[in-house]
């Protein structure tokens, strides 16, 4: 699917060229002829996570003595751009692999790296995150989730919403206030196994827009007892500087998924409009056509250009959050708009469900919402003004 001409970046290794063969396949084998059954039952199955596990398809920058596959964010990047060219945009493979394994290797004590990590990377756990809580997303110091220090460990009340994987997750980082006086000073990061969690419960899998096998979920904490080495770390309080710390990533990554979709958006429309016919010429053939296509085109490069450039400053350990911000809040935009003017293109029949530009201009939406709303970006990049 090469829409677009871009020379491979400098960080795309060889290793990484082979990786990303081997991905392709795989996710054309396995995971494609099941799309439509999974959008049409609104959960892809739960067999996705050890399938992916078995591929190396999970935690592929943790390190081997912690059972990953010993790369980088770059190994994250090249799988999670396979996986939304394929369409499979509602797998949470890259929160798991992305932003809950990196918690835990970077803040996790080592008796947590080696009791999660390697259970994550095989897919027998399945990681989310719950931040967002009914009365509080943007505004994370808000949260009311409470972790009440009992005996030698903790008892967690709360409830959170719109959280992705929430059916299938049964290791959850949790955000909870430690201490409800000292603002984000209070906040702290607990890991909860949830198979044997008493009064843990989950809620409905949400009805979306988009996303239609993403299993995004409420989850409820009533009472639940947890033990002292549930607190991510060793210290109280570190929660918000953890989030802030690792943010910058997840943002980066949504983005990696937004210059995939652009591509594949281009991609089709192209096919198409080379096909289809009217008033006895192809579609391509009128100049509005190919002013259109021009221009996503060019859209589409400067964005992987872009992206390109961040992803390398992160390799280098250089991003810092401004740029990180501009990526996911320009680059998503730019997907909303690249993906409606690709299905302008397909007329009625972009708007039909069997085609996948269609499901991408419902899927595309959320891009601006989650990791931190585009506006929510544009208050951290206003700070470096
Ligand atoms: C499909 C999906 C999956 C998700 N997955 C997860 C997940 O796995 N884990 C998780 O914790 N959360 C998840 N979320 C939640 C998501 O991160 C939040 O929805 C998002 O952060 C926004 O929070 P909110 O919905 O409470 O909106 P609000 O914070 O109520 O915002 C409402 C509006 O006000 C604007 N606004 C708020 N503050 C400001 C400000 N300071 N300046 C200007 N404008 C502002 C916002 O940009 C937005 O337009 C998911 C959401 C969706 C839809």
């Amino acid at each position: 699917m090469d829409a677009i001409n871009v020379p491979r970046a400098a960080w795309m290794s060889e290793d990484l060229v082979v990786l990303e063969d081997q991905a392709r396949r795989f996710i054309a084998a396995e995971f494609v002829p099941h799309l439509d059954r999974w959008n049409e039952e609104g959960i892809y199955d739960r067999s996705v996570w050890t399938r992916a596990g078995e591929a190396g398809l999970l935690c592929a920058s943790m390190p081997e003595e912690y059972g990953g596959a010993g790369g980088s964010f770059a190994h994250e990047a090249v799988i999670d751009r396979e996986i939304s060219l394929a369409g499979f945009d509602s797998f949470g493979g890259s929160l798991h692999s992305g932003i809950v394994a990196p918690y835990i290797l970077n803040y996790g004590t080592e008796e947590q790296k080696r009791r999660w990590l390697p259970r994550l990377a095989t897919g027998e756990l399945v990681g989310a995150i719950a931040m967002s809580e009914p009365g509080a997303g943007s505004d994370l110091q808000g949260v009311r989730t409470s972790a009440r220090k009992s005996g030698n460990g903790y008892v967690l009340n709360g409830s959170k919403t719109f959280i992705t994987n929430g059916q299938h997750a049964n290791l959850i980082i949790v955000v909870a206030k430690t201490d409800p006086t000292l603002g984000a000073k209070g906040v702290s990061l607990f890991v909860v196994e949830t198979d044997d969690a008493h009064g843990f419960r989950r809620g409905r899998k949400l009805k979306k827009l988009g996303l239609d096998s993403a299993d995004t979920s409420e989850l409820f904490f009533d009472d639940v007892r947890l033990p002292a080495e549930s607190l991510l770390g060793t210290e109280e309080g570190q929660g918000f500087i953890q989030l802030m710390t690792e943010l910058p990533q997840e943002r980066l990554i949504v983005a990696v998924n937004a210059v995939a979709m652009i591509e594949r958006a281009l991609a089709l429309t192209i096919d198409y409009v080379k096909q289809r016919q009217a008033f006895g010429k192809k579609i391509i053939d009128f100049q509005n056509t190919q002013f259109e296509l021009a221009e996503c085109k060019t859209e589409a490069t400067i964005a992987r250009v872009f992206l390109d450039h961040c992803i390398g400053r992160h390799l280098e350990r250089t991003l810092d959050t401004t740029t990180a911000s501009m990526a996911k809040y320009w680059l998503t935009d730019l997907q909303g708009k690249v993906v409606d003017r690709c299905l302008q293109l397909f007329g009625g029949y972009g708007y039909m469900d069997e085609y996948p530009i269609s499901r991408m201009y419902r899927d595309a939406r959320v891009q601006r919402i989650y990791a931190g709303t585009n506006e929510i970006m544009k208050v951290l990049i206003a700070r470096s003004l």
